[in-house]
């Protein structure tokens, strides 16, 4: 599983998947029916040695981080485990705004370990988990894993491109390599259903789709910098450090331009970079102690106090930019 390779004359061992970590984990104790379904995830990192010409972006590289995990379950609740991942599936991306997708349930291939009635029933719970979290799928037929069947789902870009992400894997291989047991209710010896897991996939691939999607525009949540405080001349340079310094509080990501720049060239570098939100500071609003609101792409919204203004960010931050429509 780590084969050794030499690139520019070093010998690397690749660790290409976080699977047999947790396995190890599994095993290094005695686990009883109670104790399940155990739900595993890491951030791992993982290496593919992928030749110069195919690397791409953030979409193909050579070393990335899954979000994995892997959950071990008794036979019996495999299904009601399913239904679960699958709505949180569905949560994440939806939370990153992509509410078109298409769903695959890919099945037993020829060339398969395990009994068919295993396959049968597994593919069954994941037909059912699917038909009980609402989703449509397509049957790719013969298209599983020689391990198990599986659920990807592929996530459609703002320009309509289809990109895989998440992946729901069913697996029979290796809690039999493994001699994978739990003890049921009457005391018997088990084997559990382990299933892999990954909602975004690759989380390097995921933001650079994520920054297609929305083009760099980001929902304010996700905005590297979130609100840019813009003082119009430089006497109110202290008021407008204040603010920032009260919005940092409030754990906003906010940065204060006090250059000595025209207010004009600050509000167009800030529209450039796509910032959500600029507070243009000038003496009106040092006297009054309030801000005067622009949003990037709509310009003037109007002049607040910055209790005001902090509760508007907090609610749109809260709600992801995620409007009813969409949910
Ligand atoms: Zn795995």
């Amino acid at each position: 599983m780590f084969g050794a390779i030499t690139v520019e004359e070093k010998k690397f061992l690749l660790k290409p998947m976080n699977c047999p970590f947790h396995i190890e984990m599994y095993n290094a104790r005695k686990w009883s029916y109670r104790d399940l379904p155990l739900r595993w995830a890491e951030l791992g990192t993982v290496y593919r040695y992928e030749k110069p010409g195919v690397l791409h972006g953030l979409m193909r590289v050579r070393g990335f981080t899954q979000d994995d995990a892997h959950h071990f379950v008794a036979q019996e609740n495999m299904e009601d485990e399913l239904v679960w991942i699958i709505n949180f599936c569905v949560h994440m991306l939806t939370s990153f705004g992509f509410t078109d997708y298409n769903v695959f349930l890919s099945t037993m291939p020829e060339k398969a370990i395990g009994d068919k009635e295993d396959w049968d029933r597994a593919e069954d719970g994941l037909r059912a988990a699917l038909d009980k979290a609402g989703l449509d799928y397509e049957v790719d037929e013969g298209g599983g894993a020689f391990y198990g069947p599986k659920i990807d789902i592929q996530i459609k870009d703002a320009i309509g491109r289809g990109w895989q992400c998440s992946t729901i894997q069913f697996d029979f291989s290796l809690p039999e390599r493994f001699d994978l047991s739990y003890i049921d209710s009457s005391g018997q010896q088990k084997r559990p259903y382990m299933i892999h897991r990954a909602l975004l996939g690759s989380i390097e691939r995921f933001f650079g789709v994520l920054i297609e999607h929305y083009a760099g525009n980001f929902p304010l949540w996700l905005a590297p910098t979130q609100v840019k405080v813009l003082p119009i001349t430089d006497s109110v340079n202290d008021y407008a450090a204040e603010l920032t310094k009260k919005l940092k509080e409030n754990n906003f990501r906010a940065e204060l331009d006090d250059r000595s720049e025209k207010v004009g060239a600050k509000i167009r570098d800030a529209e450039i970079f796509k910032v959500p939100y600029m507070f243009v500071i000038g003496a009106r609003e040092a006297e009054s102690g309030q801000v005067s609101v622009r949003r990037h792409g709509e310009g003037d919204i109007g002049t607040m106090s910055l209790d005001d203004a902090l509760a508007m960010l907090i609610a749109e931050e809260k709600s992801k930019g995620i409007t009813d429509e969409k949910k």
